[in-house]
């Protein structure tokens, strides 16, 4: 059963006492925070998956001010998310951009699965699994496969994003971009 939502709210508040009282569990610091009202100086942008299992900071052990993140579901590049990354590179200085897949990708799964209700429609599209049969069962989907679609997917959204950045025409302040995926049981992303 889904947690009532007053305890929800409750254990926002409560983690956000103990964040801000530095007890939290991130083990990031009041002078942390208060360095970080002179300014952000992220050093690396990050496109990943809105699921709650791929904490971004968590894994690669960053602290605030460290990375600029944007999330959707299947890390899906919405006009927003291309207009933040473009920020992140042409006003903050980001130098290099990560798009991070993930193991279990449910946004993944869903495309190939086929039959997503439509208004999920905004997600699939922009999900290739080329080579692999649309609609195939999810019963049929083994972790091989789906980590190969994952790792394509990555892929496709790295392609996407160069792209996107060489009509940009930044020159010099053009950002490297690769790609990665990140195995929920050895916390390991593998560099693609
Ligand atoms: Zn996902």
């Amino acid at each position: 059963m889904a947690l009532p939502t007053t305890e929800a709210l409750k254990r926002l508040a409560e983690g956000n006492r103990r964040f801000a009282e530095g007890q939290g569990r991130t083990g990031w610091t009041a002078e942390q925070r208060v360095a970080s009202l002179e300014g952000q100086r992220p050093w690396a942008a990050v496109v990943a998956c809105s699921d709650s299992r791929v904490p971004v900071e968590a894994v690669f052990d960053a602290g605030p001010g460290e990375l600029f993140v944007v999330r959707t579901a299947g890390h899906v590049l919405a006009q927003a998310s291309l207009a933040s990354l473009r920020f992140a590179v042409e006003a903050l200085g980001v130098p290099l951009v990560l798009v991070l897949g993930h193991e279990d990708c449910g946004a993944v799964k869903a495309t190939l699965a086929g039959g997503a209700p439509e208004w999920l429609e905004p997600i699939t599209r922009h999900i290739r699994v080329e080579g692999i049969d649309p609609g195939r069962a999810p019963a049929d989907a083994d972790d091989a496969l789906l980590a190969a679609a994952v790792d394509e997917h990555v892929r496709d959204t790295v392609d996407e994003l160069v792209a996107f950045f060489a009509e940009a025409m930044l020159g010099p302040k053009t950002p490297h971009i690769t790609g990665g995926a990140y195995k929920l049981s050895s916390g390991v992303v593998h560099w693609l």
